[in-house]
C-alpha cells in the first residue's frame, strides 16, 4: 500500500520497500530538521516561540518522530503547531497520536482536514482502502495563508490533484550562512486508480487542478527542495553528502526544476493516454 500510495506506477523501479525504517534525524538548514523515517518525511522547525512539526507519517512512524525529536534534544511538548501536507495514511496516520501527545494546534486544508477527520476513508481515489486513526484539525487553511511562530513564517499553497486539498509549503531558510527559499512538496504523483480524462475524472476538475498546481510548482522559488517523501528530492543521497561535510547538500534548484519538468511531462502523457482510451 505504501508503494502504491507513494508512486504513480510510472517508475516502479524507484518504489521504496522500506519507506518506514527508523532513521537518525539531521539538520537540513539552520533550525530545520528531518525527523521522519527512511522515506516518509517529517520536518521540525525550531522557533523562538516553540516548535512546528510538519507531517506525522504512518501511525507507526509517530513514535519514531517523537524519538527523533528527543534525540535532537527537544521536548515534543514544545511543539505548538502541527502542519500537514496531505491526508493520506503515510503522512496523516500519525497525526492523532502526535496531536494527543503534544497538545499542538493542527492546521489542515478544508478538504484534506475533512479526510483526516474521516481517518482517510471516503477518499476519491483510494476509497476506504487506506484508513488510519482519525484526527480533527483545529484550524483550516486558505491558499496563501502564512503561519507564523517565534520569527518563523511558513506559507501554505493549495496544490490539489494528488489529494483535493494537497498543501505545499514554502519558507525562507538559512543554509551555510545564506538565505534560501525552501519548497516542501505535498505530492505531484498520480496514483494508479486516478482518472484524469473528462469522461471519467476521479473528481470534478482533477486535471485542471494538476495543471494549476504545476503552474505554481514550476514558477515558485525553489532552492532547497523537500517533500513528503524523501524519494522526491533524493533525500538519502543528499543526507549522505551532508554527513560527509557538504553543508549545502540540500540546496538544489536544478533538481527541483527537473522534478517538476519531468512530472509535468508525465502528467500530460497520462492525461493524453487516458483521453485516447476514453475515446475508443
Ligand atoms: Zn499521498
Amino acid at each position: 500500500m505504501a508503494a502504491a500510495l507513494a508512486f504513480s506506477g510510472s517508475n516502479p523501479a524507484q518504489a521504496a520497500p522500506h519507506d518506514n525504517d527508523p532513521m537518525a534525524p539531521f539538520e537540513i538548514a539552520d533550525g530545520v530538521y528531518y525527523v521522519g523515517a527512511s522515506d516518509i518525511a517529517s520536518y521540525l522547525f525550531k522557533t523562538k516561540g516553540g516548535l512546528i512539526l510538519l507531517d506525522g507519517g504512518y501511525d507507526t512512524t509517530a513514535p519514531q518522530i517523537l524519538a527523533n525529536i528527543r534525540t535532537l534534544g527537544f521536548d515534543p511538548k514544545a511543539i505548538k503547531i502541527l502542519l500537514s501536507t496531505h491526508g493520506h495514511l503515510d503522512h496523516a496516520g500519525g497525526l492523532a497520536q502526535l496531536k494527543r501527545e503534544t497538545g499542538a494546534t493542527l492546521y489542515a486544508s478544508p478538504l484534506d482536514g475533512a479526510l483526516m477527520a474521516r481517518g482517510g476513508k471516503g477518499d476519491f481515489g483510494l476509497k476506504d482502502r487506506a484508513p488510519y486513526p482519525p484526527v480533527t484539525p483545529d484550524r483550516t487553511l486558505v491558499d496563501g495563508q502564512a503561519i507564523s511562530l517565534g520569527g518563523v513564517t511558513m506559507t501554505a499553497h493549495l496544490t490539489p490533484g494528488h489529494t483535493r486539498g494537497c498543501t505545499t509549503w514554502t519558507l525562507p531558510v538559512r543554509v551555510a550562512g545564506r538565505l534560501r527559499q525552501a519548497l516542501i512538496l505535498c505530492s505531484n504523483s498520480i496514483l494508479p486508480p486516478y482518472r484524469l480524462d473528462a469522461a471519467h475524472e476521479s473528481y470534478p476538475g482533477i486535471a485542471a487542478d494538476y495543471e494549476k498546481s504545476y503552474a505554481f510548482w514550476r514558477s515558485a522559488p525553489c532552492e532547497v527542495f523537500l517533500g513528503s517523501h524523501g524519494i522526491f528530492f533524493d533525500m538519502q543521497a543528499k543526507r549522505a553528502a551532508l554527513l560527509a561535510g557538504k553543508t549545502d547538500a540540500f540546496v538544489d534548484p536544478a533538481g527541483c526544476k527537473t522534478w517538476f519538468d519531468k512530472g509535468y511531462v508525465d502528467f500530460k502523457a497520462t492525461l493524453a493516454s487516458q483521453q485516447s482510451e476514453a475515446a475508443l
